[in-house]
């Protein structure tokens, strides 16, 4: 299978400091994710490869639509992904994390596909202040608060609460 992800590096690494750009578009079926939260037809990847004394040095970024449900409010979440990465590949491996020059190719799929999983969120929220469903009734509280919430407080609580006004004038 021809993919701009697979690169033969003969010439990189001949020459250290040698530096070759890759541009590609890479369907997301080529990937295989299986998540369901990555809903792009295709995703663009570029990437930089830099020849170094002891292999390819691998740096680019991709970008892919992502969706999901909101932990606090249960709401649809449509965002992006960029994904940004810094990977070393190497003949001879070194680095525990590098990846391995196979038949003087890199492939840069596998690597690319890791780091996207990888920021895919697990615990996802549609907003950092999402203030989340009402316990009592369920009503989406960012959509205005529910009646629970007029309930009078409880007195013994507003005794604290002055107790903790005069505290705070205090210091
Ligand atoms: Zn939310
Ligand atoms: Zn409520």
């Amino acid at each position: 299978m021809a993919t701009p992800l697979v690169v033969n590096i003969i010439e990189l690494l001949r020459r250290p400091g040698t530096i070759k750009d890759i541009d590609a578009s890479i369907a997301v079926a080529d990937f295989d994710f299986a998540v369901e939260q990555i809903i792009d037809v295709v995703i663009p990847v570029t990437v930089r490869l830099e020849s170094l004394s002891n292999g390819v040095a691998v740096t680019g970024r991709a970008t892919a639509q992502w969706q999901g449900v909101c932990r606090r409010c249960l709401g649809h979440i449509n965002s992006e992904l960029i994904v940004e990465f810094a990977e070393m590949y190497q003949v001879v491996l070194q680095d525990p994390d590098a990846f391995a020059i196979e038949q003087d190719q890199v492939s840069l799929l596998p690597m690319v596909r890791e780091n996207i999983l990888l920021a895919v969120p697990l615990a996802p929220t549609c907003r950092e202040d999402c203030p989340g469903l009402c316990g009592q009734c369920g009503a989406d509280l960012s959509e205005g608060s529910c009646s629970c919430e007029t309930t009078a407080p409880d007195p013994r609580w507003a005794v604290l609460d002055t107790l903790r006004e005069n505290l705070t004038k205090d210091s």
